[in-house]
């Protein structure tokens, strides 16, 4: 039985773990191009303090652990923590390691992350268009992101998802073509709906192409098949043209799925979220410097879940952005 059940019933099977706020990017939904105040490097966990942290979540029932950011492969420590995290037994058998990545160095990566024990891979891809990645991002690094895909195709890596923010006068006329390009590389392409994270509060709802638009854009090149079982997942899953390829749509402004939640987070810099949008974080890094035992940072956990908002609240009138952006918080 989970420790990590909240009040409304929902028990928490997956931990967000954020390895660092830094990027080799600078998406305009994540991140500003300059003035980002960074995490100090003392406070960043030692690959220690997390697999302390997931050991004691895994005894509570977290069953998938998943890297992310900023940018996890710019983590030093990346590989020996994921050969830790997917050592660690729970009462369901070992922890599942995911990762979210934008693909740059990947290729370098692979042979020693699978060999590490990690499961499955995210990459994010939001056009396929030199210049506009080069505007969206920030960087001209298309071709590294391609060539990160390209080695995840040729991995035993699966299944292999590829993640897009849709945005409004940027790249939403380019939905048909992810999709095609998600399956010449054996990958499920998933459309995100832009949401308010980013540092420079910029987030516009009209400017946000809701779930009907890309639903909408992608039924006029294939046929849809909604395909259901999706539990706690974010993306609403359609088959594609009788199938065996899949699409993805994470609505998360428009069709919110707060009630099936099972997500926890952990920054960079040790500190428990229960929700993307959270005001209030608990600080597992301080617990665990200051000596805590075990079932100390089971309590900050549960403790966390107890304090689980029903919804995020983004329409609500006294929604208020989180004070960090989406590379801080880890996506
Ligand atoms: N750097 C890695 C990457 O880009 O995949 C991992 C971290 S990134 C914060 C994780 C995911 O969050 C990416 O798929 C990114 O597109 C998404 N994301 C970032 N800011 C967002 C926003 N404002 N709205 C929706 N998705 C966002
Ligand atoms: Fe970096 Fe990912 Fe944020 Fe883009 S979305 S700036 S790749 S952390």
């Amino acid at each position: 039985m989970s420790g990590l059940v909240d009040r409304f019933g929902r028990v928490h099977r997956d931990l967000r773990v954020s390895l660092t706020d830094k990027c080799s990017l600078r998406c305009t939904y994540c991140m500003p191009a300059e003035g980002v105040p960074w995490i100090p490097k003392q406070s960043v966990l030692t690959p220690d303090e997390i697999e302390r942290i997931v050991r004691v979540a895994a005894a509570e029932g977290i069953e998938t652990v998943r890297l992310t950011g900023g940018e996890p492969l710019i983590s030093p420590n990346l590989v020996e923590i994921v050969r830790r995290i997917a050592a660690i037994e729970g009462p369901n058998g070992p922890v599942e390691v995911a990762m979210t990545t934008n693909g740059i160095r990947l290729p370098d990566f692979i042979p020693g992350l699978e060999e590490a024990g990690l499961a499955r891979l995210n990459i994010s891809i939001d056009t396929l268009d030199p210049d506009r990645f080069a505007e969206l991002t920030r960087r001209d690094r298309l071709i590294d992101v391609l060539a990160g895909i390209e080695a995840a195709r040729r991995s035993k890596l699966r299944p292999l998802k590829l993640n897009a923010v849709v945005m409004r006068g940027v790249n939403e006329d380019e939905v048909v073509d992810l999709v095609e390009f998600a399956i010449e590389h054996d990958a499920q392409m998933r459309f995100i709906e832009h949401m308010p994270l980013d540092i420079g509060h910029t987030w516009d709802r009209e400017e946000m192409v809701p779930r009907e638009e890309i639903l909408a854009a992608l039924g006029k090149r294939f046929r849809l098949e909604p395909l259901g079982g999706r539990g706690g997942a974010p993306a609403e899953v359609f088959g594609i043209d009788g199938g065996p390829f899949t699409v993805g749509v994470i609505a998360s402004v428009s069709a919110p799925f707060c009630a099936a939640c099972d997500r926890l987070r952990l920054t960079a810099d040790g500190q428990l979220r229960n929700c993307l949008f959270a005001r209030e974080e608990l600080d597992l890094k301080g617990a665990l410097r200051s000596g805590a035992s075990d079932e100390g940072i089971r309590d900050i956990l549960r403790a966390g879940v107890a304090a689980k908002r029903a919804g995020h609240g983004i329409d609500s009138p006294d929604f208020t952005q989180p004070d960090r952006g989406m590379n801080a918080i880890g996506g």
